[in-house]
Formats: C-alpha cells, structure tokens, sequence
C-alpha cells in the first residue's frame, strides 16, 4: 500500500504501528449549520481509506471528532467565533446550554448526512464538548514543560520554543495567524490559544473558566481513542497549515513523541474554479441535492471519479452525467442479476487484482472506477461479473445490489398521471409561464416526486421517504 505523505511530500509505503491494524483520525465538522458537499468531499475521503484498508485485510480502528464547542466570543485565533454565529442566526441566547443544545441538532443532521452518502460510520465520534478535561490535562502538560503563557484573553502556546514548528509545510512562524482581530498581546504571530479565557460562559480550569482552543480538542480526543501516536490523520488541504501544524506542536511537545506517522490532506470541491465555502455564498448540501431529485449516492460516484489530491469541479450537469452513468451501471448489473439467477457468483481474480492495484496506489479511485467498467464491458461469464462487482461496491459504497432492484421499481411504477403533469409543466416552461410551471411542481411534489430543471430538461425522482 502506498500513500501520498504530506510530511514528507513524497509516495511512501504504508507500514503500520502494529501489524495489520490500522488507526485513523479524521478531524470532523464544526457543527453549526449543515454541512456542505464540499465538507463532505472530506468526510468521503477517510471512507475510502476505512473501505480500502479493511478490503484489503487491515483491522481498521476510525475515529471522527464533532467539534461542537466554539468560544462564544468573537476571539483572534479564528475570527468570528462559528457557533456564536449559529446562536444569533437562531435568535437564541448566548448561553452554554443553547450553544450544545443547536450543536447537537447539527450534529444529527450530519450524521444522517453520512449515511445517505453511505458512509460507514466511524467507530468513534466524540464530541469535544465531554473531553474538556483531556484538554485541561493537555495544556498543564505543557504548561509543566514550559510551553505556554498567559495573555489577558487566555493561555497561549510559544511556538518559538518548538524547533520544527510548523514541519507539516504551509505556514512559517512568522505568519500571521489570526484572520481578523489579530490578539497583540502574542509573543509571535503564529502563537496559538490552548485556552481562551470566558467569564460569563466555559468550563472551569485551572487557569479561569473558559474554552479550550480549537486545535487542542483534536489532539486530546485522537490521544484518548487511539493513543499517543497513530497511523494516520487526515482533513481538508486548508487545515493542514495552522490546524495540524498546531495539533502536531502541542501534541509531541506534551508527550515527546511522534503524533502522526501518515497526513493525508485531501483536494477541495470547487465551484467556478473556486473552493466552494459557506462564505462564498456557495452553500450547496445533500438535502439541496435531494430538493432538486438528484440522489446522494449520485455524489458519491462523482467523487470516486477523481483522485482524492486532485480539485474537483461541481456543476449541476456534471452532477447529472453522474447520476446518468450510476443508473447505466444499475441496469447493468439488474441485468446480470437476472441472467444469473439460481447461479453461484464467483469472483475475477485478475479483475480483483486490478482493482487493488488501483487503490493500493494511493487510493487510486478514478482507475478503480476504470477496473470496474471494463470488468462490465468485458466477456468473462455474468456469474463472475456480477461476483466481482458486488466484491468492489464494499469499496465503492454504490449500493449496487440494493439499488439497482430499487431503480428497477421506480421506472416501472412511474404513474401515468405523473407523466402528463410534467408535460403540461414543459408546454408552461416553454411559454415562461413560470406561476404555472410551479403549481405543477406542487402537485407533483404531493405526489411523492422532486422534478429539477437542468438544461432545459425535467429531471424528475421519487423523493425518500
Ligand atoms: P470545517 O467544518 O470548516 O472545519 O470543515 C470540515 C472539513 O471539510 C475540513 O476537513 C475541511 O478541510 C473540509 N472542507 C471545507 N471546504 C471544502 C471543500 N470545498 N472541498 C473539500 N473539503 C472541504
Ligand atoms: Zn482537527
């Protein structure tokens, strides 16, 4: 197995800590509103390497962090502070209890996010919000070591004392660290908060009450679950800099040790060539997807067709010839299920082979993706081909077996009524009559049906229930 290591820049061979095992921490959301396609880019990744790693044998232990806590003031180290945002976006108080309470909600959505994407979920998934104390532990570690000091808005990490501050690459000490109020009270510029202090809201602490900084909370849950030094760390390319950077210094300054043998950062989602954020107005998530019919398994297969350091570019027709070609292999394999009933499937060795060889390079997607049309469109027997692909959808994830019986029942119980609504709402369409056009859209949304524009044409699906 060979991945692409961001502390070294360069393709190493996978070696474990202990052998055939494999442990994984992926750094989670900030649950203060949905999440967008772009986060869950992120969170597809470290499914993958799970899918990958356990096909291939591993014991695999995944833990996925829900930062759940913010500081509820506007602090330096982040600018405005996410989940004091989502308490005014809400008209509610800026208390601990509202600010846990909006959290979980979020947290729920996100979950349900994962599994409509079909993503395994991860073994653990701790809050930060119930490791304050791991936190608290960390910090006078490093307090006792020297590490730290006090500002008049919380305790601070000195990264002048760490010598290979900053050896993850994207950021020098010197940078500046703080997006918007810069705290000047710092030593340097790239000095972090461990703590920062709050009177009104917060845990207590040694230090005052307060909240602990935002890079500690992943070091103290990924110690706690999977000790001090693990396999593999992953996140979106933007936390590599600042994020992991000071995840690394507070973590190995604290126990002397190596936290992370393998970073893997993964490409963004760009929209119009740009990373597609919620500041940017591009705020697309899967329940805007399901709105405009498309399914959310449609995502994943789009994101199997680039390689995980590769941009990848969305648009609403690229998300259809997704959804087009995901029905092509259903029928597909509806087809070979029906040629080979009452058979017993077997598996391609030399497909199987392939197929690794694809995701042992890296998490080589796009060509694992490759291995399995041509397994489709070649002439070893149905049995072998059905035995086969069924065996690469436990890495895939498409759902090949459930869905294509599903896709099967919706085309064929596609109700005649429906059909001449959505003929008299392209006859309205075409003469503009856009109050028309929505009636229509009402009724066939009551029964049961999203219908979506794209290109001039009516994509229409049965919405889940
Ligand atoms: P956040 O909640 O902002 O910390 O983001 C959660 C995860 O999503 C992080 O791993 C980010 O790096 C990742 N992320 C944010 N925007 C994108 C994007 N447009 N494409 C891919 N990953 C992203
Ligand atoms: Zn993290």
């Amino acid at each position: 197995m060979k991945l692409y290591n961001s502390l070294t820049r360069t393709k190493e061979d996978f070696v474990p800590i202990t052998e055939g095992k494999v442990t994984m921490y992926h750094c989670g959301p900030t649950v203060y509103d949905y999440i967008h396609i772009g986060n869950l880019r992120s969170f597809f990744m470290g499914d993958i390497l799970r899918r990958t790693f356990e096909f291939l044998g591993y014991d695999v232990k995944q833990v996925m962090n829900i930062t759940d806590i913010g500081h509820l003031v506007s602090d330096g180290d982040e600018g405005n502070d996410k989940m004091t945002k989502a308490l005014k976006r809400h008209n509610m108080e800026i208390t601990l209890e509202n600010m846990l309470k909006i959290a979980d909600f979020y947290a729920d959505a996100f979950k349900e996010d994962l599994k409509n994407l079909n993503i395994l979920t991860p073994h653990v998934m701790p809050k930060a919000s119930q490791h304050i104390l791991e936190d608290i532990e960390l910090v006078k570690k490093l307090e006792e070591k020297g590490y730290t000091y006090r500002t008049s808005d919380g305790i601070y990490f000195d990264t002048s004392k760490m010598k290979d501050y900053g050896k993850l690459g994207g950021i020098q000490r010197k940078d500046r660290q703080g997006r918007i109020e810069e705290n000047t009270e710092k030593k340097h510029p790239a000095d972090f908060a461990l703590w920062k202090f709050d009177e009104k809201n917060g845990w207590p602490s040694p230090w005052g009450q307060g909240f602990p900084g935002w890079h500690i909370e992943c070091s103290g849950m990924s110690m706690k679950y999977l000790g001090e030094t693990i396999d593999i760390h992953t996140g979106g390319k933007d936390l590599k800099p600042v994020h992991h950077n000071n995840e690394i210094a507070q973590s190995e300054c604290a126990t002397g040790k190596q936290f992370v043998r393998y970073w893997l950062h993964g490409e963004f989602l760009n929209i119009n060539g740009e990373k597609l954020s919620k500041s940017k107005g591009g705020n697309i998530t899967l329940r805007t997807l399901e709105e405009k019919g498309f399914s959310p398994l449609a995502l994943r297969y789009l994101y199997l067709q680039a390689h995980y350091r590769s941009p990848m570019n969305f648009s609403w027709e690229i998300l259809e010839g997704a959804e087009k070609g995901l029905k092509r292999i259903y029928r597909t394999i509806r087809d070979l299920k029906g040629k080979t009933e009452g058979k017993v499937l077997r598996e391609n060795s030399s497909f199987v082979e392939r197929f690794k060889e694809a995701l042992e390079d890296d998490f080589n997607t796009a060509e694992a993706l490759a291995v399995l049309h041509t397994l489709l469109k070649s002439d070893i027997s149905d049995e072998e081909k059905l035995g086969t692909a069924l065996l690469f959808d436990r890495v895939l994830g498409l759902e090949l077996d459930e869905m294509s019986e599903k896709n099967e029942e919706e085309e064929e119980t596609l109700p005649e009524e429906l059909t001449q609504l959505l003929q008299e709402r392209a006859r309205a369409r075409e003469a503009k009559d856009w109050e028309t056009s929505d009636a229509l859209r009402a009724k066939i949304n009551e029964m049961g049906y999203s219908v979506a524009d794209v290109n001039g044409e009516q994509i229409v699906q049965k919405k889940n229930t």
